[in-house]
């Protein structure tokens, strides 16, 4: 029988009414001869409310304690989910992470999937039931509970979709599709048809959080189609797919931003070779990631050197740097945690030159300064203030006519 991997978001379960219309859903494409496998998140703003609870006890918890609150916001869902479920008389089956066996690395608050072990899901299955599995958690080797990093239930369903070798992967959650943008910054934005793996994989790791990034990784791994839909409402949605010869190539199909930014600096490095390596070596070592950098080319005998992060390492990778720069004898450490990243996406923009003037323009023509740029193929990033966010999306949005 064709089996169909379901996710739905916290929205779409934010309450018992919720997740009752959510089981009739389910309970429906089961009538219709599908073995359903649903993948729930936690109730919106559980998984905030858990972690600020864990923070009252300590402002730095445990990761593995953490981890363990955390997961707790998922298996309230599954279990009412089954029940509302078995009320309408489908007959449902709820798994924690642990329970299915999803393997996963021992990195707790953002683990990755290694394996699945899907044989009991299929034994449920095969027995006729709905298994529904809590989102964004697994086990590690040695048996610790790991979650999978915000947003991470998208990527559950993916897993389980690919391990299960399902014909679809849905995704419904508060938004009718994959937009040009988000909705609830720019309402002129437009809902695409369909969008390439590439596109997206750009979008998600430039902060649109529709889709956690790990989730487009395994779809575009699998080569299976992936839809995002509305819990609330029946459309289309938007299919996720690999790029086809032919396919409808415009310049820009969204503007994705990124609100969890922070930037380092580093002035009067004396340089020589191996600085580079020198200024991030201990920030890596401290499992800080860093994204955009800017190394300058020295006028002197020394440089400035910049760099941005996720802006909840900024406390940290601050005393690192201020370490580095007493060790390096550097002039002064800066920093700035009140930035932004706005990226245009689109692989329509390969062939097309003058894309990052129009945007620089667009910006400029605002008022807008850009603290830093960095380009890829299908993709043109830039930093400026926080406070010009909203401004600065909607400006793109219409320079770039994507309301059209
Ligand atoms: P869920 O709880 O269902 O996982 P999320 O809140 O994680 O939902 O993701 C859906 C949200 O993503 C939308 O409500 C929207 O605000 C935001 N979003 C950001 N960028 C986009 C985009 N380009 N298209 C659609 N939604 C977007
Ligand atoms: N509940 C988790 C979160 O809020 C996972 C998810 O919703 O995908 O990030
Ligand atoms: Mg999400």
């Amino acid at each position: 029988m064709a089996l169909i991997v379901q996710k739905y978001g916290g929205t779409s379960v934010a309450s018992p009414a919720h997740i009752i219309r959510i089981a009739e859903k389910i309970a429906a494409r089961r009538a219709q001869g599908f073995d359903v496998v649903a993948v729930v998140s936690a109730m919106s703003g559980e998984t905030n409310r858990l972690q600020a609870l864990a923070r009252e006890i300590d402002p730095t918890p445990s990761p593995r304690e953490l981890d363990v609150i955390l997961s707790t916001g998922e298996q309230v869902t599954i279990a009412l989910l089954s029940m509302a479920l078995e009320a309408q008389g489908c007959a449902a089956h709820s798994y924690t992470g642990a329970q299915v066996h999803i393997l996963t690395d021992s990195m707790h608050n953002k683990a990755r999937i290694i394996n699945i072990d899907a044989r009991r899901l299929r034994q449920d299955l095969d027995a006729g039931r709905v298994v529904v599995v809590a989102g964004f958690q697994g086990v590690d080797e040695a048996g610790n509970i790991t979650t999978l990093g915000r947003g991470g239930s998208d990527t559950t369903a993916v897993a389980l979709a690919a391990a299960l070798r399902a014909e679809e992967y849905q995704i419904y959650t508060d938004v009718d599709g994959v937009y040009t943008t988000d909705p609830r910054v720019v309402p002129e934005a437009r809902r695409l048809e369909r969008l390439t793996y590439e596109e997206m994989l750009e979008m998600s790791s430039l902060g649109a959080k529709v889709l956690q990034i790990r989730s487009v990784e395994f779809a575009s791994k699998y080569n299976v189609p992936l839809r995002v839909l509305s819990s609330f409402e029946d459309g289309p949605g938007t299919l996720i797919i690999k790029e086809e010869e032919g396919m409808e190539q415009v310049q820009i199909s969204g503007i994705a931003f990124n609100r969890d930014e922070a930037k380092l600096t580093i002035l009067g490095v004396p340089d020589q070779p191996g600085v580079a390596g020198n200024i991030l070596c201990p920030i890596a070592e401290a499992g800080v990631e860093v994204d955009m950098i800017i190394h300058n080319i020295a006028e002197d005998t020394t440089t400035d050197f910049t760099f941005t992060i996720h802006r909840n390492d900024y406390d940290r990778a601050l005393r690192i740097l201020q370490d580095t720069a007493a060790a390096l004898k550097a002039r002064e450490v800066s920093g700035d945690d009140r930035i932004v990243k706005i990226s245009l996406v689109g692989v329509g923009m390969r062939p097309h030159a003058g894309i990052a003037s129009k945007m620089f323009r667009a910006l400029a023509d605002e008022g807008i300064n850009i603290a830093m740029i960095s380009t890829s193929e299908i993709k043109i990033s830039v930093v400026v203030e926080e406070k010009y966010l909203e401004l600065g999306v909607r400006a793109l949005h219409s320079a770039f006519g994507l309301e059209l």
